[in-house]
C-alpha cells in the first residue's frame, strides 16, 4: 500500500493542534463565502437583538471549507460555551439525552457529520430542536415508560458533507442552512496570507499564488501545503518564498500545478495506460493502482471528476480529454468531453460528480 498522500493526509494531533491556532475566531477574519457570512451575521444579530438563543443552523459542503470554524464562530459572537460532538459518537438515544441534559442555557451544540447518527438519536434530536423537550424511555417492552425531561433552549449546529443524506424532517428544523463552495485561487491567497501571519512567515504574493493553485479550493489544504513549504524553505535556508520555492518544495511532495497528488495521477496514469481511457470498474482501477477501492473512490475520485478529468459512466470510469493532456499524452479520437459524457450520464452519478463529497462517500 501507498504511504498516505499530502493533500488527503489525516489528521494527526499536531495538525489539529496548528488547525485550531490558525482558525479565524470571527467572521471578520472568516475569508470568502460571502452569501453564508452575511446571511449568518444577519440571523445572529438579530438573535442578539432579540435576547434570544440563535436559530438552529446548518452547515453543508466539502471537508476542509470551515463548517467547524463557523460553529465556533456562532459560539463566539453569540458568546455562548461551545460543546462538540458529531454523528457517529452518537449511536444511542441516550449518548444524545446525556449530552442535550446537560447544556447549560443558550449553549450551541456542535454535531459534526450529522447525517451518520442513528436513526433513534435522530428522532429524539426532532423533538429536541422543536420543543427543547425529550422522552427518556425507561424500562423495556409493554412496562416502557417515557418520562419527559425539558431541555434549556440551545443552538444546535449541524455539519454535513452530504446535505442529501439529511433527512426532510431534520433539515427542515433548522432556521438557517450554509452551504459552503470550493474557494477561489484569490481567496485561498488570503487564507495563507493570514496563515503565514500567524506563523510568521516571510512569502511573497507570487509565492502565495503558487500554493493556492494547488489546494484544491480547500483552506485546510492550503495550510497543510504552506506547512510543507515552510519545512522545505527551513532545510533549504530560504528566508522569503516566492513562486520557484513553493512551486520546487511542492513539485517534492508530488502536488502538482491543479493540485493532483501522486495517488490521483496514478489513478489517471492507470486509467490510460492499462485501460486505454477506460472504461474500467472502481474495483479493477484500484487493484491496478494497488489502493483500497474506497480510497481511490472517496480519495481520489470527488476531486477528479470535479475537476474534470475523471469521468463516471454506467459502464465504468473514464479518463476525460483533459487528463490525457495533463498527464501529457496525445488525446487520441473517440475520448469522451465533459459536454458528452453528460448526455448519459445517470442523475445519481451527476449528483456524486456534483456534491458527494468527504472520507465517507460512498
Ligand atoms: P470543516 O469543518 O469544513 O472540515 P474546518 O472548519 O475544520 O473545516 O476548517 C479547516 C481549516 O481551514 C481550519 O483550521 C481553518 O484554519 C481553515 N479555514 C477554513 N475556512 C476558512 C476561512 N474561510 N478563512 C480562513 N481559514 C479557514
Amino acid at each position: 500500500m501507498a504511504e498516505p498522500s499530502l493533500v488527503a493526509a489525516g489528521e494527526e494531533p499536531e495538525e489539529r493542534a496548528i488547525e485550531a491556532a490558525l482558525r479565524p475566531k470571527n467572521l471578520d477574519d472568516f475569508v470568502g463565502q460571502h452569501r453564508v457570512r452575511k446571511q449568518l451575521s444577519l440571523v445572529l444579530k438579530a438573535s442578539r437583538m432579540r435576547g434570544r438563543t440563535a436559530d438552529h443552523v446548518l452547515f453543508s459542503g466539502p471537508p476542509g471549507l470551515g463548517k467547524t470554524t463557523l460553529a465556533m464562530i456562532v459560539a463566539a459572537e453569540m458568546n455562548a460555551p461551545l460543546r462538540l460532538s458529531s454523528g457517529p459518537a452518537i449511536q444511542h438515544a441516550g449518548d444524545l439525552a446525556a449530552i442535550l441534559s446537560s447544556l447549560s442555557e443558550g449553549e450551541v451544540l456542535f454535531l459534526d457529520e450529522i447525517h451518520r447518527m442513528s436513526r433513534p438519536a435522530e428522532e429524539m434530536l426532532y423533538m429536541a430542536m422543536e420543543d427543547f423537550r425529550v422522552d427518556i424511555v425507561v424500562g423495556k417492552g409493554a412496562g416502557a415508560t417515557a418520562i419527559p425531561l425539558e431541555l434549556p433552549p440551545f443552538t444546535l449546529v449541524g455539519a454535513t458533507t452530504r446535505a442529501g443524506l439529511l433527512p426532510g424532517p431534520l433539515r427542515d428544523r433548522f432556521g438557517f442552512t450554509g452551504h459552503l463552495e470550493f474557494y477561489s485561487v484569490p481567496e485561498l491567497e488570503l487564507v495563507l496570507r493570514r496563515s503565514a501571519g500567524l506563523l510568521d512567515l516571510k512569502v511573497n504574493s507570487a509565492g502565495f499564488t503558487e500554493i493556492a493553485g494547488r489546494s484544491r479550493g480547500t483552506p485546510r489544504i492550503a495550510n497543510r501545503l504552506l506547512r510543507r513549504v515552510r519545512d522545505w524553505a527551513l532545510v533549504h535556508g530560504i528566508e522569503q518564498i516566492d513562486a520557484r520555492a513553493a512551486s520546487a518544495a511542492l513539485d517534492m511532495y508530488e502536488v502538482d500545478k491543479k493540485g493532483l497528488d501522486r495517488l490521483d495521477r496514478s489513478v489517471l496514469e492507470a486509467l490510460i495506460t492499462k485501460f486505454g481511457g477506460g472504461p474500467v470498474g472502481l474495483s479493477t482501477l484500484a487493484i491496478a493502482v494497488g489502493e483500497e477501492t474506497e480510497t481511490v473512490e472517496t480519495v481520489a475520485e470527488p476531486f477528479l471528476v470535479r475537476e474534470g478529468l475523471l469521468g463516471r459512466t454506467p459502464r465504468g470510469r473514464i479518463a476525460m480529454a483533459p487528463a490525457w493532456t495533463h498527464l501529457g499524452y496525445a488525446i487520441p479520437s473517440g475520448v469522451f468531453a465533459q459536454e458528452q459524457l453528460e448526455l448519459f450520464e445517470p442523475d445519481s452519478d451527476a449528483a456524486a460528480a456534483a456534491g458527494e463529497w468527504g472520507p465517507e462517500s460512498q
